[in-house]
């Protein structure tokens, strides 16, 4: 039962068609059976009504006019006047009997002479004289009207109706009933189909409008000929379709300016920081000579100077080559594609031999996935953060980093470089990743502020983010998410 209604409602809920030809259906077949059902009883209890009349009247007619003959014990007369009755329609039979309950005419001219014995006969002998029903079956009634003279009961008159032409009338309304009920059911089926269709049609036309507009199509034609409702819902998505379009073109302004200022600071960076170069070679290898040949011959404050010009021309050495990198990270890029992890990180370590076998650092890698990147690019990223991991080591212990790997999305791995170093602040967390940005605590350490700023630029280019977990004294861990080369296998 519970199993029919969730399959009704499936069966209805899912369309705007089933559910106007079902329910008009539902509705005429109701409205018309309770209908059929109303006329059936009224046309029962009219056929029962005149049926009873015609029998009592002439029941009544029958004992008036048989007075005289049973006065009179006149069988012959009577005859005649039974056999008028004879020709009116659905009488079964008509008697006329004495108050003993001699037939003296009847119908059936076998039965005149003979004595009513039965139990309804003799009780309507013995019981009081007014006209009454003394059958009424579905089949037949029989009306009896007393033969009275001078007031006083000398016999019966008796007519029994067939009512059976009732049953078979009664029939025939039902029969025409459940066709015109079939009919109205067929011509309602057929205007809801006929309504839902073209209801339907124009949905399914706006749906095709939203199709195209999302298939990035700017030519929708206005739907002609739409019903009300319909056509506010049209010009509600056509309004939405604007604000799409307007918002569209407003975005790929705001990105072609933000690409062509892109490229114009790349540009100027790469320009700026490559022209800088040749300078600054000179300016420091001029410094350095100074520095080599005059040492000792000038006073000390020269010779510290010489020192600061010296040591100030390798740390902007230093500078340019990361911004020139940074510079490079979107001009200079190959395609992304499949790269296993495990070996741009095997790249980076080859780099940083020196500077872990140094500082007696340990690296753990485990499990690392295959994902799209480009590989130089990878390989730099892990080498700016285990280098960091390194440089900003706790002073009472050596260096132990950790990079791991989780599934994030079903598109994207998270890899972790987790190390024991000295931590930083929560609110350096945002700070660190900006170009230029260092902590006051680690100006000592060697550093441009570049790195941290160089890697977000590199995750972003891989369509990731990078962000810093960290306690100050116990270690940091920076993750970042990166695509993964292939789907997750279902286990
Ligand atoms: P740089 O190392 O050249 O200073 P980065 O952009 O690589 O520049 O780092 C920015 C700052 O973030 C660093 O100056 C340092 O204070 C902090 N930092 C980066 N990595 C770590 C780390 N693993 N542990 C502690 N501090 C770090």
């Amino acid at each position: 039962m519970t199993r029919g209604i969730g399959l009704l409602r499936a069966l209805l809920e899912r369309s705007i068609l089933r559910r106007l030809v079902l329910g008009i259906a539902a509705v005429h077949a109701v409205m018309m059976t309770v209908f059929v059902g109303d006329l059936v009883l009224r046309q029962q209890a009219f056929l029962a009504a005149d049926t009873a009349d015609r029998g009592m009247g002439l029941a009544r007619m029958m004992a008036v006019n048989s007075v005289s003959w049973v006065l009179a014990d006149d069988i012959k007369g009577l005859s005649e006047v039974i056999g008028s009755i004879r020709n009116y329609p659905n009488v079964l039979y008509a008697m006329v009997v004495d108050h003993n309950g001699h037939v003296l005419g009847h119908t059936d001219s076998l039965k005149v002479g003979l004595y009513v014995t039965d139990g309804l006969s003799r009780s309507l002998l013995t019981g009081h004289t007014e006209a009454r029903w003394t059958v009424d079956s579905p089949v037949m009634m029989e009306a009896a009207a007393p033969v009275v003279f001078d007031g006083r009961l000398i016999g019966w008159a008796r007519v029994a109706m067939d009512r059976r032409h009732q049953v078979s009338s009664l029939r025939g309304v039902w029969r025409d009933g459940i066709l015109y009920t079939m009919g109205a059911i067929l011509v309602g089926t057929g205007v809801a189909l006929w309504m839902a269709r073209r209801l339907t049609r124009d949905l399914r036309r706006l749906a095709d409008s939203a199709d195209r507009l999302r298939n990035g199509e700017r030519d929708i034609p206005r739907l002609p000929f739409l019903p009300m409702e319909i056509a506010t819902l049209e010009s509600a998505f056509m309004t939405m379709a604007e604000t799409i379009w307007r918002r569209e073109d407003e975005l790929k302004r705001s990105v072609a300016l933000l690409k062509s200022s892109n490229a114009d600071l790349e540009q100027f960076a790469y320009v700026a920081s490559h022209d800088l170069q040749t300078p600054l070679r000179e300016m420091t290898s001029y410094a350095q000579l100074l520095k080599r040949r005059y040492q000792g011959h000038l006073d000390s404050d020269a010779d510290e100077f010489i020192g600061f010009i010296v040591q100030g021309g390798k740390r902007m050495t230093c500078l340019i080559r990361d911004l020139l990198d940074y510079a490079r990270i979107s001009s200079q890029g190959q395609p992304l594609a499949p790269v296993p992890a495990e070996r741009a990180l095997t790249v980076a370590l080859g780099s940083l031999r020196l500077m872990l076998d140094g500082a007696r650092a340990e690296v753990v890698a485990d499990g690392l996935p295959e994902v799209l990147a480009d590989e130089t690019q990878l390989a730099s990223l892990f080498q700016n953060l285990i280098q960091n991991a390194v440089k900003y080591r706790h002073s009472e212990r050596p260096p132990r980093i950790t990079i791991s790997a989780t599934r994030e999305s079903a598109e994207m791995w998270r890899i972790s470089v987790a190390d024991n170093g000295g931590g930083i602040e929560p609110q350096y967390f945002d700070k660190i990743f900006v170009i230029f940005q260092r902590l006051q605590s680690d100006r000592d350490a060697d550093g441009t502020g570049i790195g941290l700023a160089l890697c977000q630029r590199i995750v972003r280019r891989f369509g990731g983010a990078i962000w810093v977990e960290s306690e100050l004294g116990k270690g940091s861990t920076f993750h970042f998410t990166i695509r993964a080369a292939t789907p997750p296998s279902p286990a």
